[in-house]
Formats: C-alpha cells, structure tokens, sequence
C-alpha cells in the first residue's frame, strides 16, 4: 500500500472509531539527528562526567532548535494536525518521549479539564528532590527557564557548571529534573496522568478503539509496545496501526491534514 492510500485508510478508521489511543515514541527525541552532532556529544559526555544526565532533556532541546529549527517545527506542525484531526473524538496520547515539545501540543482536555497525555519518562517541566523527598516535586518556572537559558550560552563558551534550580524545601538538597535519566526517578511526577489513562482505558473496552503507534523503537517496550500489542489482540473491536521510523512520522504526520 502506498502512503497516501495508509494515510486514507488509516483516517477513515479514525473516523469510525469511538476512541483512539496514540502512542508517540523515542523517535521524536530525535536522536538520530543529534547523535550526528559533534557539539551535542559533546555536551553529553560532560553532563555523564558530573552525574547529571537528567539535564539530557533540556539540552536536547536547545540542540534541536539550535541545529535543526526545520525539523522542530515540521514535528510540532504535524502533532498539531494529529490533534486537528482527534479533536472531535474521545483520545489519549502516551509517550515514551523526553522532548517537552509534545506536551506542549494542544491535545484537548476531557471533561473536567483532565489531562489526555502522559509521559512517564518526562522531560524538563518539572523538577524533583535527587532523594524523592514529596515536597520537591516542583514545576520548571519562568524564571528557572531564563536561568536554563543563560546556562545553555554559558555552557556554549565552555562553561560547564550545572545550573541551580533552586533547593529542596524538606532536605536543602538541589533539585533536578524530574525524568528517566534521575539516578532516583520521582515517578510521582507522572501518576496522576497515567491514573487518568487507564481509567480511560477501562471504558473503551468493547469500543471500537483504533491504536496508533507511531515512531516508537525498542528501549520501553513497557510503556506501549507490549500493552498496545496485548489491547489489539484480546479486544476484539480494537485495531493496531504502526508507523515506524522508516516510514518517516514526521513526514507521515505532516500529510494528514
Ligand atoms: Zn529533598
């Protein structure tokens, strides 16, 4: 089948589903693109050196704006269009991304003004105690993100120090980001969401529930392969559709609409 009669099928089962679950992948950390990066590798090894990894997520952003502007805005181009075209239906999108970008897409609130995303990897908007303390459980502010942003400059003449992003208020320690790449992960940063997720999960059942997985790989397979793969085979109404990096979902997304 060629792409455009995929993207038509695929767009007409949308149409008569009642649900769509969406998956969005490791693809849109575009690693392929900043691995190739000479100053992004760089960069890396230093955070590795000083234990703080968790900053991946920030400084993948600044690199993919710095290096590929084009490419940052064609992937937030076409989730936009996927939110378009979900819009009128009852939708959920799980990722397994660490690019802030995609919860800053407008993915429409349900009833209640509940959340339909949830990333259980995060990213950078919010911050954690390095010990899991309750209380350091904090949101990324404007000011914290002109202190990112003067760090990135900084670093860009050489400047390595980690950036301070204020201190615990329970044990003083200085906080980090809340993500994957934390030596303690807080995974209370995600909970509420993902609760929100299978209690919406729970009420397709028996729906006709279209799956769209697109640009995941192999390093969660937890988070949505394996669930995704279990849904499409014991729910008898729910249909399993795979966009995968060779089929490029940047460009795939950008000619839904
Ligand atoms: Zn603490």
């Amino acid at each position: 089948m060629d792409k455009k009669e995929n993207i038509k099928k695929i767009l007409e089962k949308i149409q008569e589903a009642e649900y769509v679950l969406v998956g969005l992948g490791q693809y849109f950390d575009m690693q392929y693109f900043l691995s190739m990066q000479e100053g992004y590798r760089e960069i890396i090894e230093k955070l590795q050196e000083r234990h703080a990894l968790w900053m991946e997520p920030y400084v993948d952003t600044c690199c993919r704006k710095q290096f590929s502007p084009k490419l940052e805005d064609e992937m937030t181009k076409g989730l936009q269009n996927l939110a378009e075209i979900l819009e009128k239906k009852s939708y959920f999108v799980v990722s397994t991304s660490t690019n802030r970008t995609l919860r800053e897409i407008p993915w429409k609130k349900l009833l209640m003004k509940k959340e339909r995303y949830v990333n259980p990897c995060g990213e950078w908007s919010k911050l954690q105690c390095p010990d899991g303390c309750p209380e350091g459980l904090l949101p990324v502010t404007d000011n914290e993100e002109k202190i990112l942003r003067d760090w990135y400059q900084n670093m860009k003449k050489g400047d390595f120090r980690i950036p301070d992003l204020g201190k615990c208020p329970n044990c003083g320690k200085e906080l980090i980001f809340n993500n994957i790449y934390a030596e303690q992960y807080d995974e209370k940063g995600y909970l509420e969401n993902w609760a929100e997720y299978h209690n919406w999960l729970q009420n397709t059942w028996n729906h006709r529930l279209v799956i769209l997985e697109i640009g995941e790989g192999t390093r969660f397979p937890s988070i949505m392969k394996n669930p995704f793969e279990r849904i499409a085979m014991f729910q008898q109404k729910a249909e399993l559709y795979r966009i995968d990096e060779e089929q490029n979902p940047i460009a795939w997304l950008l000619a839904l609409c």
